[in-house]
């Protein structure tokens, strides 16, 4: 049964849609099933993988508010072992419309289980705040990957966080565990990031990867032509570390 990882933080900016694209892509080359659900209205992880918007029939909010079927809507990517559900600015409004409707939580849950079978790993990019879609990727996961950017008050709003995954576990998903924390984004010539990655080493302990993702700019360059990092500059410290990344989720369990 596939392993279903939901990549949250309701701060934006921290490297969610990266990781999720970036990740999704190294467990693909690993010769890893992988399905990545945007369930960010933005649509950064869909056109980072590739996806021409005029490809895109149904998306996430009709499988979430219109109730067509997962399976519909999704599509198949240049990699072989890698499918996307995608997301449009439609569901910009989905948090809302979603609020009236029943077993809102549970949405995503319930169309999950009929394909989760079909591939090793699902992966769920979440918008940056902790409304009713990411509550549903919480419903939904076995386990939430944290990215965490190494700046000045990384582990602001972490607490928010943590206790959010404590009220799903309590009312929704009582096997909800954390997957990893994923430190991004590190400017390893500084001081500080080194310090920050060490403070937040301390907070979290083992859960936090050994893999840590620096700042790279290529990184921020590929999803513009619609590249994973190791399609796009295969030798970049960015696809390295994704590389790791994914060797690291395939040998640790989520905890
Ligand atoms: P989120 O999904 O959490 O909002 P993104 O993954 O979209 O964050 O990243 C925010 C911005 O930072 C994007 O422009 C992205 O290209 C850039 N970025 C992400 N990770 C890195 C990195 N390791 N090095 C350089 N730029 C990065
Ligand atoms: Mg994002």
């Amino acid at each position: 049964m596939g392993r279903v990882i939901a990549l949250a933080n309701q701060k934006g900016g921290v490297g969610k849609t990266t990781t999720s694209v970036n990740l999704a892509a190294s467990l693909a080359d690993l010769g890893q099933k992988v399905l990545l659900i945007d369930m960010d209205a933005q649509g950064n992880a869909t056109s980072g993988i590739g996806i021409d918007k005029g490809q895109i029939k149904q998306d996430i909010y009709d499988v979430l508010v219109n109730e067509v079927e997962l399976e519909d809507a999704i599509l198949h990517t240049k990699r072989d072992k890698l499918d996307v559900v995608p997301a449009t600015i439609r569901l910009s409004g989905a948090e809302i419309e979603l609020a009236s409707q029943f077993a809102r939580e549970k949405r995503l849950a319930d169309v999950l289980v009929l394909i989760r079978d079909e591939y090793d790993f699902i992966l769920l990019d979440c918008p940056p705040s902790l409304g009713l879609l990411t509550i549903n990727a919480f419903t939904t996961c076995d386990s939430i990957l944290i990215p965490v950017q190494s700046e000045y008050y990384a582990l602001e709003g972490l607490n928010q966080l943590v206790n959010t995954i404590k009220l799903v576990q309590k009312h929704f998903n009582p096997t909800l565990k954390i997957e990893g924390v994923l430190m991004t984004m590190l400017d390893s010539r500084t001081n500080l990031g080194n310090q920050v990655v060490a403070e937040v080493k301390n907070f979290f302990g083992d859960i936090v990867y050994q893999t840590v993702i620096p700042r790279n700019i290529k990184l921020s360059e590929a999803p513009s032509y619609g590249m994973a990092i190791v399609d796009y500059d295969p030798r970049s410290k960015g696809a390295l570390a994704y590389e790791a990344l994914a060797k690291e989720v395939l040998a640790t369990d989520a905890k």
